[in-house]
């Protein structure tokens, strides 16, 4: 399955963080660029995009 686009910055390099304790429920991904974290579930519609801010500031967390 492919990973979603990062609903913060738009980016395609996202990753899979983690699976609910519940096998399907949701997943948490994250984004490399601006290291938004986010669960599949969750309403997304209201992020603020301010995509060349957000990667500027962005503080790498892990690799
Ligand atoms: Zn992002």
């Amino acid at each position: 399955m492919a990973l979603p686009a990062c609903p913060r910055c738009d980016s395609k390099k996202t990753r899979k963080l983690a699976d609910s304790p519940v096998k399907g429920k949701w997943e948490i991904y994250g984004c490399d660029e601006c290291n938004y974290v986010w669960r599949s579930t969750e309403d997304l519609g209201g992020i603020d995009k301010r995509v060349e801010y957000l990667k500027q500031k962005a503080v790498r967390v892990w690799d």
